[in-house]
Formats: C-alpha cells, sequence, structure tokens
C-alpha cells in the first residue's frame, strides 16, 4: 500500500533522511519510534508530499509520488493524516470541518457529506458534539473530530504524528481507542508514537529511527524485549 525505497531528503545542507526503505502492506499497523530529531515527522510528512524528497521513490496505492501536481493531489486524497496539533478549522463547528473536504475536494452534495459526518462523529464518539466548535471542546475531543475529518476523505491509508503527545492524560486513552477501532477495522496506518501499550497492543511492526536512518524493524513483542540495536536499546531504557 505505501512503498518507500532510499527516501532521502535534505533541508539545506542538512541531511535529515538517510534512504530510507519501508514497505507498509494493506491492513498493516507500522508505529514510528526514535529520538527527538531523528526525522520521523519529516519521514511520515513525505508520505504524503507535505515534504518533497529529493532521492528515492515513493509509491503510495500504485500511484508514484513525484513533481507532477495531478499524482500529488491523487496521492492526498488517498492519505489521512492527524497531527500532534489538531488544526481545526476554528471558526467551523465540529460537524462543519469534517464536512468541509467531501463537499469541497470530493464535490459531493452537502446533504450527502453531513450523512458521512454525523456517522463519522457518533463513530469517535462526539455525536451529541456535532454543533459545537473547537473551543467548546476538550483536547481529546478535538483530536477525535481531526479523526473524523481525516476519515470523511476516505483514505486508505492513515498517518498519525504524535496524535497524543499535547493531550492531557485522561484523554490520551480516548483517542487511543478510537485508533485502536480504527486498526481493527482494518486501516492501513503509520503512526508516530511513544505510547508504548499502544504500540505493543496494535502495532504489526515496531521501525525505529535514528538520526534520519531505519535502524531496526521488528514485532513489538520482540522490539519491547530484546531490541537488536544498541541506540534502540538505549531509546527504550529511556521511556520505558
Ligand atoms: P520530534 O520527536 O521532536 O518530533 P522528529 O523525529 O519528528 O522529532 P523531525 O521534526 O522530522 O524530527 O526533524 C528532523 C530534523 O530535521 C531535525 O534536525 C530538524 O531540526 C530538521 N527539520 C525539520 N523540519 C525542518 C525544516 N522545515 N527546515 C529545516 N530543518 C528542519
Ligand atoms: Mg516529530
Amino acid at each position: 500500500m505505501v512503498l518507500c525505497e532510499d527516501v532521502h531528503k535534505w533541508f539545506g545542507h542538512a541531511h535529515v533522511l538517510k534512504g530510507i526503505s519501508l514497505e507498509v502492506r494493506q491492513g498493516e499497523v507500522v508505529v514510528i519510534m526514535g529520538p527527538s530529531g531523528s526525522g520521523k515527522s519529516t519521514f511520515i510528512r513525505t508520505i504524503n508530499a507535505l515534504e518533497p524528497i529529493q532521492r528515492g521513490r515513493i509509491v503510495v496505492d500504485g500511484i508514484e509520488l513525484g513533481p507532477d501536481l495531478h499524482r500529488i493531489e491523487a496521492v492526498r486524497r488517498e492519505v489521512g493524516m492527524v497531527f500532534q496539533q489538531f488544526n481545526l478549522f476554528p471558526h467551523l463547528t465540529a460537524l462543519q470541518n469534517v464536512t468541509l473536504g467531501p463537499v469541497w475536494v470530493r464535490k459531493w452534495p452537502r446533504r450527502r457529506a453531513e450523512e458521512l459526518a454525523l456517522e463519522l462523529l457518533a463513530r469517535v464518539g462526539l455525536e451529541e458534539h456535532a454543533h459545537k466548535y473547537p473551543a467548546q471542546l476538550s483536547g481529546g475531543q478535538q483530536q477525535r473530530v481531526a479523526i473524523a475529518r481525516a476519515l470523511a476523505m476516505q483514505p486508505k491509508v492513515m498517518l498519525f504524528d504524535e496524535p497524543t503527545s499535547a493531550l492531557d492524560p485522561e484523554m490520551i486513552k480516548e483517542v487511543l481507542d478510537v485508533m485502536r477501532e480504527l486498526a481493527a477495522s482494518g486501516m492501513t496506518m503509520l503512526v508516530v508514537t511513544h505510547e508504548v501499550g499502544f504500540a505493543r497492543e496494535v502495532a504489526d511492526r515496531i521501525v525505529f529511527i535514528d538520526q534520519g536512518m531505519l535502524l531496526e524493524e521488528a514485532p513489538p513483542d520482540r522490539f519491547f524485549r530484546e531490541p537488536a540495536h544498541e541506540r534502540a536499546r538505549r531509546f527504550l531504557s529511556q521511556i520505558l
């Protein structure tokens, strides 16, 4: 579903992705871990062309990303993204935030988009909050709206970049529960997170990135029990 081959990225002279190769199959959940500044966000952002790459190739659902804007748009339609900061439109209600994409990008009639949006808001446990503005919602609720908004585009792949790290502890679980359900429904997911419980339980594979390199790839039980790479061991000793 997602194929990355020898992906390189420079910011000016800084070589921040140094040849990352990764294949994510349909329905797989891959958790990306690694120290701060290692390139996790940059890598995940290359997959929907938020960051252009300078070498290597990225193919999403058979579409090869490149400089062609039509293809970038085509890939973005297939890839939903959820960020640490929820990035909801503050002047729109939850329902309006979720219908925006289907109406403007997919050109759906408003009625049909609203039906889908209400269904998705119910799925993330927010049917009663559909008409509230982001400022009237808790952080966890806003993040669940952001997930519903991404799902409204009916993506084939969902990218999450530390979706719970801006949340108070009591709200983390409600967001992780939504992600757990999404994984169980068969969604292909790439998730940057330090939530070890979630990673252990939900991930098919953990990918460890350090200094722009993919150093290790393993099923969670093995990664957390006996990481092969010394840098992964050091990282785990800091977060566990
Ligand atoms: P964190 O865990 O803190 O979120 P990360 O693993 O997501 O870190 P990135 O944000 O991908 O790391 O950053 C990788 C490197 O690229 C860092 O050295 C960072 O300073 C640099 N970098 C990121 N974005 C830019 C940018 N827009 N311009 C220049 N350098 C950048
Ligand atoms: Mg990051």
